[in-house]
């Protein structure tokens, strides 16, 4: 059952990347910053390393910490005794809202940021910036996903699932396309939408410290981090990405020093400053 999620999470992960690479290249929302064949190889480039450090490191362990836990009959929703679909859908609404805090606390712990800002400071984004993030993220997320699991206990479907939905979003947010204002104005009230995250990649901080909800958007207006929604034309006027270093962006050397270096450190307090 195990491997069939695994395979089922890499096909949707393949079949998203290129349905999403296929409509910004058709439909571009916004002019991007170098050359996209650039981009794509050196955020593929990222993402062979991180998979290679995740599947050695984290994926075992992972797995057989959700099973442990599962035997063992920990976690709040088996105290509650939820289980089939109704398990499924409460599982991936509240890990979704961990997710939430746990991305708040990559823009606010000081920490934390030095490796959330290696995801940030492309200073363009389209659907291969969900391939940008530093490999101490992901392990330092491995700790905070497992200390869910134990809280939470969700099934082994309910965890593969709540996986697929985010490695979508995350491209579908990412991606370099838009929605027509209409439909974006009700879509945006449930879901993260692309403009959405572009807002919360912007180099303004009332802009960049916002928005941080991964699947669903409600988590931001709830705890009043939901910034003002912004027109495509508006946020085409700003720049995206950190204001230091703009041009290091496209170095692989700089990415995976990035947390080393003090530029852009002092983001993660201006929120708290104001
Ligand atoms: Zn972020």
């Amino acid at each position: 059952m195990n491997i069939d999620l695994d395979t089922g999470r890499l096909i949707v992960f393949l079949t998203g990347f290129g349905f999403f690479l296929a409509l910004e290249s058709l439909l571009p929302a916004r002019h991007l910053e170098g050359a996209k064949y650039r981009r794509l190889l050196t955020h593929s480039f990222m993402a062979g390393v991180n998979t290679l450090l995740v599947r050695t490191l984290t994926f075992v362990p992972m797995l057989a910490w959700l099973v442990y836990v599962e035997q063992q009959g920990w976690g709040l929703a088996r105290w509650l005794g939820l289980s089939g679909w109704l398990e499924f859908i409460i599982s991936i609404i509240v890990l979704d809202a961990f997710d939430y805090f746990w991305h708040r606390a990559n823009h606010r712990i000081t920490f934390l940021w030095r490796f959330h800002k290696a995801h940030h400071a492309d200073t363009s984004i389209d659907v291969s910036t969900a391939l940008r993030f530093h490999p101490g993220e992901l392990l330092l997320s491995t700790f905070a996903k497992a200390t869910w699991v134990v809280i939470w206990g969700p099934s082994a479907i309910a965890w593969f699932l709540f996986e697929i939905l985010v490695s979508w979003f995350a491209q579908a947010h990412h991606a370099n396309w838009d929605l027509p204002d209409g439909l974006e104005r009700v879509v945006r009230r449930i879901w993260v939408t692309p403009r959405f995250h572009a807002t919360h990649h912007l180099v303004d901080r009332r802009f960049g410290d916002a928005n941080f909800s991964t699947l669903l958007s409600i988590w931001d207006p709830c705890f009043g981090t939901e910034a003002n929604a912004l027109t495509q034309a508006q946020i085409k006027e700003c720049d995206l990405g950190l204001p230091d270093a703009r041009d290091q962006t496209a170095s692989f050397r700089h990415w995976l020093a990035e947390p080393f270096s003090n530029q852009n450190l002092g983001l993660s307090k201006s929120r708290q400053a104001d």
